[in-house]
């Protein structure tokens, strides 16, 4: 069983902001913002890549009730989902990263390997 699906479970702790039936929120263990809060399906999804429409239409709105609950709404925020090796996904279990509480950096490409072109 996936990391995140011991959340679900709650084998393992988490700090939750909101939960309802399909989805949970809870802050990110190694925060990189001052506000660092990750939101996952409670049924195991890969990634976005794997994802129906009809889950992602519910996902929506919970986001957007968890950014107004961490009062972000206004300040503005990031929301990031990493997908597979290339994208930096550690936990492959669908999850957004939402950021804020400050000014956030915007950099992406750390060259590794000067034959592969992006
Ligand atoms: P990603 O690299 O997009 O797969 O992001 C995985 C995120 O999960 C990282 O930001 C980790 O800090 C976070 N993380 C890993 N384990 C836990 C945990 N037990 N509780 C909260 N966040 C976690």
């Amino acid at each position: 069983m996936c990391i995140f699906c011991k959340i679900v479970d709650g084998e393992i702790p988490s700090n939750k902001v909101l939960e309802d039936d399909n989805f949970i929120a809870f802050h990110d263990i190694n925060p990189t913002a001052p506000i660092h809060v990750l939101v996952i399906p409670k049924e195991h999804i890969e990634s976005f890549s794997d994802v129906d429409a009809d889950l992602m239409a519910k996902m929506t709105p919970f986001i957007q009730d968890v950014v107004k609950k961490l009062g972000l709404d206004e300040s503005g925020y990031r929301l990031v989902t990493n997908i597979g090796s290339d994208g930096g996904q550690e936990i492959n279990h669908l999850h957004f990263h939402i950021l804020g509480g400050g000014k956030l950096i915007w950099k992406h490409y750390q060259e590794s390997d000067p034959k592969r072109s992006i």
